[in-house]
């Protein structure tokens, strides 16, 4: 239980981007990530599947975690492609981006999917990154916060806690595009966010970290995560360079 404010949290994600040679991005990540950054701002990695091994192991010892992009909801069994839980946590991963929209549309992944997802991660000892987030026609016809509300209560599983759980919001519209919600919609939508949680997890909700995602770039940072409610960031193609990701988190420099 916590009711502190919790501390920032920057995670990037590559999606199905980087190769061996990549590995030099991790490394300047690490070597820019000095003692008083980390006081500040805690930061990981989520790179594709094929880099987890290589990528957990030189992290050790760093401070930057390494997490996974998606996991089965299974332990083991005949599900060809997959990975489970704890094969990621086996490769020395500590995180799992859940129900991210690209994985909701391209695998018509349902929030009951999400939310076993999100408990396989918790049985393998994972923090799972569950990803919620309106589409543009939702936003449009007024319903983010109730999409936002079904989200959370299908894909949250009961035993969340501030440990096991960040919740990353995420405009479906504004994921690559370049467009970003108006501060006063982020601020909404993030504190409507932190009231559900906390209307059903408690004062643990209060310690629970919520990220903004959707287009966040070293040069809107300062002003996202300075919104109240806002946690840190989920950032995709910014985290590909290590500058723009380290960029980001200077935010909280
Ligand atoms: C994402 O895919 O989670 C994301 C936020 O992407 P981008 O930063 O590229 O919009």
């Amino acid at each position: 239980m916590t009711d502190a404010k919790p501390k920032p949290f920057i995670a990037g994600n590559w999606k199905m981007n980087g190769l061996k040679a990549s590995a030099g991005e991790l490394v300047q990540v690490m070597a820019g990530y000095a003692p008083a950054l980390r006081a500040k701002v805690d930061l990981a990695i989520c790179p594709p599947a094929t880099q987890l091994i290589p990528f957990a192991l030189a992290a050790l010892g760093s401070r930057v975690a390494i997490g996974a992009q998606d996991c089965h909801a299974k332990a083991s069994g005949a599900h060809t492609g997959d990975l489970s839980a704890e094969m990621i946590a086996d490769t020395g991963a500590s995180h799992v981006i859940v129900g991210h929209s690209e994985r909701r549309t391209d695998h018509a992944e349902t929030d009951a999917i999400v939310r076993a997802k999100a408990e396989a991660a918790w049985r393998a000892g994972l923090v799972a990154i569950l990803c919620i987030g309106e589409t543009e026609a939702e936003r449009r016809g007024g319903t983010t916060l109730s999409v936002v509300d079904t989200q959370l209560e299908g894909s949250v599983p009961d035993g969340a806690s501030a440990a096991n759980l960040v919740i990353a919001y995420e405009p479906v519209w504004a994921i690559g595009t370049g467009l970003v919600p108006s501060n006063e919609d982020i601020a909404e939508v993030h504190a409507h966010i932190r009231q559900r949680l906390v209307a059903r997890f408690g004062a643990e909700g209060e310690g629970m970290r919520i990220l903004y995602g959707g287009s966040v770039k070293p040069s809107n940072a300062g002003e996202i995560l300075r919104i109240e409610n806002v946690d840190g960031a989920l950032v995709g193609g910014a985290s590909l360079k290590a500058a723009d990701f380290l960029g980001i988190a200077a935010a909280y420099a």
